[in-house]
Order: C-alpha cells, then sequence, then structure tokens
C-alpha cells in the first residue's frame, strides 16, 4: 500500500464508541485474485460477530489477517483502538516493528479447526505454555489460571492427559482453555467443530456458548453450522465475493434475507 494512501487513516481510533476491531477498506489479493474487496466490518466491545459464506468467499481470510498471517495489500485493521500491522511514524501510519506486533498478536486468541495442541505436553502443560513463555507469568500463577480455565471447559479431571488420550471434541475444549489463558481481547473461532464427530460438536459449542455468557469477550466466528451461528450470535455477517452482501442480527439475516444471494445460501445450507 502506498503512503499516500496511508495518510488517510487515522494513527488509533478514540472515544467510547471505538470497536473493538475494526477493519476500514482492507484489501487482500492473490495475485489477480481479489479475496477481499475493501472490506470495511466492525466488531464492538463483547460482541459475539458470525461470518457465514459460501466456500471461498474469504471468510477465513479475516481471521487470518488478525491473527496477522496474511499481509494486507491496502486498507488498514485496527485492534483495541491501534493499528494492526502499522504504527504511528513520519507523516502517518508505517509498517509496524516486531515489538508493536508482538503487543497486538497478544490481544488475539483464536482456535482453529484442527487444535494444534502439543503432542508431547499434558492439557495442562498445554495452557501454561504460553502464560509461562510468551507473558512471563511464573508456573504457579499459570497453573491457577491454567487449572481454572480447563475446569470451566469441563476438563479438569484430564488436564494430566496428554492430547493422543483425548477425543476430538475434548481437545477442542483444552484448544479454547489454551488460547483463553493467554487472556485475550478478542477470541477468533475458525471452523471449530468441523473436524469434530456429530456427537462430540455439542460439548464444544456448548463451551463456547458459556464463554459468551460469562465473558465480555469480543468474538468472531467462522461456522458452517447455522442453527449455533443462529443461537449464539449477536451478529451474523453473510460474506460473498470477499464482501459483506448482508448483516444483521440472527432473527433478520436467517429470518428475513433481503439479498437474493443470502436467500440463496441459505436455502441450499438447510
Ligand atoms: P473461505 O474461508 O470463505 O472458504 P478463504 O478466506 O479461505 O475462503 O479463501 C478465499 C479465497 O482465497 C479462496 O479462493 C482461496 O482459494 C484463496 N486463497 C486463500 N489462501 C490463498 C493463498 N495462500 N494463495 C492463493 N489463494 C489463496
Amino acid at each position: 500500500m502506498s503512503a499516500e494512501n496511508l495518510q488517510d487513516f487515522p494513527l488509533a481510533l478514540e472515544g467510547d464508541d471505538t470497536p473493538m476491531v475494526r477493519f476500514r477498506k482492507v484489501s487482500k489479493r492473490y495475485g489477480s485474485l481479489v479475496v477481499l474487496d475493501s472490506l470495511d466490518l466492525d466488531v464492538a466491545e463483547g460482541e459475539m460477530v458470525t461470518i457465514i459464506g459460501p466456500s471461498g468467499s474469504g471468510k477465513t481470510t479475516v481471521l487470518r489477517m488478525l491473527m496477522t498471517l496474511e499481509t494486507i495489500n491496502d486498507g488498514v485493521i485496527y485492534v483495541d483502538g491501534k493499528p494492526l500491522t502499522h504504527m504511528p511514524g513520519q507523516g502517518g501510519l508505517v509498517p509496524a516493528n516486531s515489538r508493536h506486533l508482538r503487543q497486538m498478536r497478544s490481544k488475539i486468541g483464536m482456535c482453529f479447526q484442527h487444535f494444534n495442541l502439543f503432542p508431547h505436553m499434558t492439557a495442562l502443560e498445554n495452557c501454561m505454555e504460553g502464560p509461562v513463555h510468551v507473558l512471563g507469568l511464573s508456573r504457579k500463577e499459570a497453573r491457577e489460571r491454567s487449572e481454572e480455565l480447563l475446569e470451566m471447559v469441563g476438563m479438569g479431571d484430564k488436564r494430566d492427559q496428554h492430547p493422543s488420550r483425548l477425543s476430538g471434541g475434548q481437545q477442542q475444549r483444552v484448544a479454547i482453555a489454551r488460547a483463553m489463558a493467554m487472556r485475550p481481547k478478542v477470541m477468533l473461532f475458525d471452523e471449530v467443530t468441523s473436524a469434530l464427530d456429530p456427537e462430540v460438536i455439542g460439548e464444544v459449542t456448548n463451551v463456547i456458548r458459556k464463554l459468551v455468557a460469562e465473558h465480555h469477550l469480543t468474538m468472531l466466528m467462522v461456522t458452517h453450522q447455522m442453527g449455533f451461528a443462529k443461537d449464539i450470535s449477536d451478529r451474523v455477517c453473510f460474506f460473498f465475493g470477499g464482501r459483506i452482501e448482508e448483516q444483521g442480527t440472527p432473527e433478520e439475516l436467517f429470518g428475513n434475507p433481503q439479498r437474493e444471494r443470502t436467500q440463496q445460501f441459505l436455502s441450499a445450507v438447510k
């Protein structure tokens, strides 16, 4: 992105109405393929926003950009008021240095379709790893925090097991506890139930429900499970071709979709 364009964006967001996450005119291209097309998306503090849409519409790219796993071609993403991959410099925003990136990354937790637990560590050790080695907590503090979270996800009695001894649903619950142990401001869930057997999906969705009910966390989720999206989200965004085609409350989007593409998608996935 050119320096002229970057000057158009504020160095920081301030004020009571500052969203926890803001995408401003964010574009992502792979060669000639436009994956995100000047995307504007705000997620308020404490809001649960779900992204739905056909395969290839850019849903996962939104989450990957928040994890700074993808570069931005145009636009700026703000998290907690600060630009995610930029920082104030001479004449406006400049690419962030590694210290800024580290600080910003610590605000975001993510759970993937594949749990990516460390196989040689127990559930408890998996949860303690980040707090000890990234946040610098004492082992005692990290253990207390991790034990509490493993209890919360219903895995307290399995804390000394290695991932290979746990079912997919149990591993995913540990992965959620592990992400939460870093005390992120924003949690991202990318298809967290897709790799699970149908009979264990409920135990993971129930944990996410509990998170929504008990923690004032900001969450952004990609899912193919329309029923889950419907009963958990404050707002649902339907993506099509790298843009938000339509968004609204679950009642609005599922009950009375306005756009033809949304109607077609919803009738195909029913
Ligand atoms: P969704 O999550 O909605 O299925 P994605 O965000 O994963 O969509 O991908 C959007 C588009 O970007 C797809 O067409 C995909 O093939 C393409 N894409 C994703 N990652 C890459 C990459 N590293 N190189 C090239 N194309 C990619």
